[in-house]
């Protein structure tokens, strides 16, 4: 049977990746991104390698803390333009499947697909990101029936351009953070590679 399903698409450590992705030297090594990359200035970590995290980096977090915490750290500069052209690659690859698509941000969107096998889509679609980008993302699943349970319970206003902005809206924008990671969180998750929790 054919169901419609929600599919979340999440690129694992996307600013980390895309800064790998041109230094390969930096591969397995803690990268730290945040402000102009001195550590020794004002700015917050924007984002943090899975190395650099196990030294207790986070994002959001100052860069002289994140420099005490792991001094051996690789500090480089945000660069929007690098991020944002790597982001609308993956999101061209997202469009080409077929499904309806919702961006969230750089490194996440929503899929609406319909689908009697929604693991196999979800892992063509993860492997066709890293084919054409060499990103690597995960991607969770939901049957389209308890979004729209949800949708409905939230008394969502009509209208909304397509099933997928509808559901995206009434479920994340109205609502607290660590809810909307809720949701994230309760779908299944299907990744092509294991990867260390606390992710981004
Ligand atoms: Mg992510």
């Amino acid at each position: 049977m054919v169901t419609s399903w929600v599919l979340h698409v999440d690129l694992d450590q996307f600013i980390a990746a895309v800064e790998v992705l041109r230094r390969p030297g930096l591969r397995g090594k803690p990268v730290v991104v945040g402000g102009d990359g001195d550590p020794g200035k004002r700015g917050v970590v924007s984002t943090a390698s899975y190395e650099a995290r196990a030294h207790g980096v986070h994002s959001g977090q100052p860069l002289r803390t994140a420099r005490r915490l792991c001094p051996d750290a690789v500090f480089l500069a945000v660069d929007r333009a690098a991020y944002e052209a790597a982001s609308a690659q993956v999101m061209g690859v997202l469009r080409e499947s077929g499904a309806v698509v919702e961006v969230m941000g750089w490194d996440e969107a929503f899929l609406q697909v319909d689908t009697p096998d929604p693991e196999a889509f979800a892992r063509l679609l993860a492997e066709r990101v890293r084919e054409r980008t060499q990103l690597d993302c995960s991607v969770g699943r939901e049957p389209i029936t308890s979004y729209q349970f949800a949708d409905v319970s939230r008394n969502t206003p009509a209208g909304l351009p397509n099933p997928v902005a509808s559901l995206a809206c009434s479920l994340f924008w109205p609502m607290p953070t660590v809810q909307s990671s809720w949701v994230a969180s309760r779908t299944r998750r299907w990744s092509p590679r294991a990867k260390p929790s606390g992710s981004s």
